[in-house]
């Protein structure tokens, strides 16, 4: 239900409907491309990005909230720390139960590794259960491996590195018969074939979904195998800290348990990082998608072992967060609603941007809409944001498409008096995905011997904007890849002996750039409006730091 102002900008969306179902706009050009971006989309914010003053990266820019725990503090104290004590010893130790790091853990496992699974919150409990729209594979007739490759690249403006999209492309296929051996319930058409739709920058229908929640659907699967294999795995317990050995050599992690504050040293023969994004540092104010943990830990961690990074000037804003009602501000609405058919209008229900463009472009014509043009609806909480027409969807596709295809939208809007399949929902640009990450190759090695990575947190798949359905592939590709590379380093590897070295020489570099007292410790684990951890690490810090969130003793 909405208020009565936005009721009567409802009203001018449904008299434009009739004439708008047969309206298409063009797809822009790159002579109008760049200059939206360069003028709207946030990335492109003066003052609202930095240089890194020190580490591999050091001179890159970075948002503010990224730079602020790159330069971070380390909660560890080196001399305070036994490195003869070990808790577990294993082959390879993944960090990060979403669906990379459960799918590395399979694959390593399946090529001989002892393997432990650590995560912050529960098995599960990740950016990978939140998508909806579906996954990408160009497994269809009339598409291609170089369709799917040609529109990752376009979708990145050529900035992506073409031997990982090559990796992403190939393997795509695979992975989608992968899943379905393992149980993901796809959708299909009454012929047994694939039900696959489009997305923004995508010329082929390739999306395969299990209706909206296909994320949830993916991980179902996956959290089932790991706990059928008996794959060891720890709850609530992050990683703070990698472990070296004197060889330069990542072998291991210091992790700390969520409730009773105890530390947990593993030593592994090699690491696969799977932390997923960075939503919840919310750049530039603005709401996000991401779970609560989505907080760049694995940045963070593989930035103080030396791992170079890659675009970490970019961000993807998703053009449709729900701007309307505030109780769901940020949250998604699912990309997969514009692959069914509904336009983006403004106040006056006027459509303004072809809706599947790629989703930079579509997020910077929304802020300019809203910001240049005034052309934006105001909530009663003051948030602006643009009309999603999903009432013509049924009205394209026949009756019922909504609820059948978008019954998790249905759900999110339904418990405010809102059907969707009625009236539209406004949205506005979200924070919503890291396009960069630590630097890979095609196998998941970092640029850190012993160090490999995959998923969100990874980066140079993408360019400097991710195309839907290419990030759920994204973490299957790699997280098999990364884990079987892993397992192989593991056999071949002749580990020295445990040091913390680096992070006593992170720390003087740290004071010798005078930044010491001025940056928080990191990582952050939790964002700063999560229920507080009490007295975090008291016995291991060794100075109590001015600016941090965390009480040191
Ligand atoms: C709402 C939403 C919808 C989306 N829809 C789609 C879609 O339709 N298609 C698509 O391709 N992509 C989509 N995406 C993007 C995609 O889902 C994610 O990029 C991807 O699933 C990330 O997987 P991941 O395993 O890398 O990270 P995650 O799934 O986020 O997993 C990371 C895990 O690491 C843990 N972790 C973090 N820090 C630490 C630490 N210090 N120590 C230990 N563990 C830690 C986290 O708690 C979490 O369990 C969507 C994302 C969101 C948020």
């Amino acid at each position: 239900m909405y208020p009565a102002h936005m009721e009567e900008s409802i009203r001018k969306v449904e008299a434009t409907r009739e004439r708008r179902l047969k309206e298409s706009l063009l797809r822009l050009g790159d002579e109008q491309k760049t200059p939206l971006l360069q003028r709207y989309h946030p990335d492109y914010v003066a003052g609202k990005m930095r240089q890194l003053a020190l580490g591999p990266n050091k001179g890159d820019y970075t948002p503010d909230e990224v730079a602020d725990l790159l330069e971070g503090n380390s909660c560890l104290d080196p001399d305070k720390i036994d490195l003869g004590r070990v808790d577990y010893d294993v082959d390879v130790l993944v960090i990060g139960g979403g669906g990379a790091g459960a799918t590395a853990a399979l694959l390593a496992q399946e090529n001989g590794a002892k393997v432990l699974l650590t995560t912050k919150l529960r098995l599960g409990d990740c950016n990978t259960v939140g998508a909806q729209a579906g996954t990408q594979a160009a497994d269809r007739p009339n598409d291609s491996l170089a369709i799917h490759y040609l529109d990752t690249m376009g979708g990145g403006h050529f900035a992506n590195v073409p031997e990982l999209v090559e990796a992403l492309v190939k393997d795509a296929p695979m992975v989608i018969k992968w899943l379905g051996t393992l149980g993901v319930n796809w959708d299909k058409m009454a012929d047994g074939t694939m039900h696959e739709l489009s997305g923004g920058g995508a010329s082929r229908l390739r999306l395969h979904s299990a209706r909206d929640y296909t994320g949830l659907e993916e991980m179902r699967v996956l959290r089932d195998e790991i706990r059928n294999r008996k794959i060891d795995y720890l709850e609530f317990s992050p990683a703070v800290e990698l472990l070296m050995d004197d060889k330069g050599q990542v072998c291991g992690a210091v992790l700390v348990n969520l409730e009773t504050n105890e530390l947990t040293m593993v030593r592994a023969k090699s690491v696969v990082m799977a932390t997923g994004g960075m939503g919840r540092l919310h750049i530039q104010g603005f709401p996000t998608t991401n779970h609560y943990g989505a907080t760049a830990d694995g940045l963070v961690l593989a930035y103080r072992v030396g791992a170079q990074l890659i675009f970490m000037d970019t961000m993807q804003y998703h053009p449709t967060g729900a701007a309307y009602p505030m109780q769901i501000l940020g949250q998604l609405v699912t990309e997969k609603v514009r692959s069914l058919g509904a336009q983006l209008v403004n106040v006056d229900g006027e459509q303004f941007i072809m809706p599947l463009e790629p989703r930079d472009v579509v997020a910077a014509a929304i802020i300019r809409e809203c910001q240049e043009r005034q052309k934006g609806v105001k909530t009663p909480a003051g948030q602006v944001g643009v009309w999603l027409d999903s009432p013509m969807i049924d009205m394209l596709r026949g009756e019922g498409t909504v609820a059948r295809e978008l019954p998790a939208m249905v759900r999110q809007f339904g418990r405010f008096n809102i059907d969707i399949a009625r009236e539209p929902m406004l949205i506005y640009p979200t924070l919503h995905y890291q396009n960069g990450g630590i630097k890979i190759n095609t196998e998941g090695a970092t640029t850190v011997p012993g160090l490999f990575a995959a998923g969100e947190c990874e980066g140079g798949v993408h360019g400097s904007n991710r195309l839907i359905g290419n990030s759920t592939l994204d973490i299957f590709v790699f997280g098999r890849r990364a884990g079987r590379a892993a397992a192989n380093w593991s056999k071949e590897v002749k580990s020295g002996s445990l040091t913390l070295e680096h992070v006593r020489c992170w720390q003087k570099d740290l004071e010798r750039a005078g930044l010491s007292k001025l940056r928080p410790v990191s990582p952050l684990l939790l964002p700063d409006y999560a229920r507080p951890i009490p007295d975090y690490l008291p016995d291991y810090s060794a100075q109590a730091l001015t600016a941090h969130r965390i009480k040191l003793t």
